[in-house]
């Protein structure tokens, strides 16, 4: 229940030197976010293909993010210096994101494999969805990456299609995403990803830019 859920009132009042307490931030904020962390691949990932960027997991189930947060508490005694800028915390990124992060504040935003719910009825648990394309346009700079990836067609068309309508989104041209570091690397870093690649899956992967407003110019 959401009375579990420690989050701050504010932006300014969370404390993220204690998630990130070797790495000097000099003023800088989290600014890769990846929802539904599940066990953590993306954020290793991310760790080494963007050290000086601080990446920061969301995620729901207790016993997942405790794992996280081990993971990364072992790596960065393995490897000093190199998992410093990575951190889990648990919370539930449907509800708390402008919570945790300013207008404009992150310039990538991961979404892979969310879970499908499947039923019509269920649909409104989906973490893509109109109303929730506001809050994740506003915690994103302009210009700024919004990724998605799953091995469910039907989802994966329920999620392009709401950011293809959405008129603060912008798919990636195929230049820029060549020109991205992260992208490719998406299919096989985490968890999800290589399960469905053991069981010989297909997988969608898209990638939408924020834009600026057309109606604020
Ligand atoms: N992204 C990971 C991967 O690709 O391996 C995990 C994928 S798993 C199918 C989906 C994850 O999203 C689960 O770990 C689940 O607990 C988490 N999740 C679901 N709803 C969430 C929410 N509202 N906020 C944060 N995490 C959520």
């Amino acid at each position: 229940a959401d009375h579990c859920f420690d989050y701050p009132i504010r932006p300014d009042l969370m404390k993220w030197n204690e998630l990130y307490p070797n790495y000097d931030q000099n003023g800088e904020q989290v600014e890769y976010l990846d929802v539904g962390c599940g066990y953590g691949g993306l954020l290793v990932t991310l760790a080494s293909v963007y050290p000086d960027k601080l990446s920061l997991g969301m995620e729901i189930r207790v016993k997942v993010c405790d794992y996280v947060q081990d993971r990364i508490k072992s790596l960065r005694s393995e490897s000093p210096g190199k998992y410093d800028q990575i951190a889990c915390i648990r919370s539930n990124a449907m509800k708390y994101l402008p919570n945790y992060f300013h207008k404009g504040q992150l310039s990538k935003l991961f979404f892979m494999f969310p879970d499908p719910h499947f039923k019509k009825t269920k649909h409104k648990w989906r973490i893509i969805s109109k109303p929730l394309l506001a809050d994740y346009a506003y915690v994103l700079k302009v210009g700024g990456i919004v990724y998605f990836g799953t091995d469910v067609e039907e989802l994966y068309n329920w999620m392009d299609s709401h950011f293809n309508e959405h008129p603060l989104f912008k798919q990636l041209t195929e230049d820029e995403i060549s020109s991205d570091a992260i992208y490719s690397k998406l299919f096989d870093c985490t968890e999800e990803g290589q399960k469905v690649t053991r069981a010989g899956g297909k997988k969608f992967l898209a990638a939408y830019k924020r834009v600026e407003d057309p109606y604020s110019r």
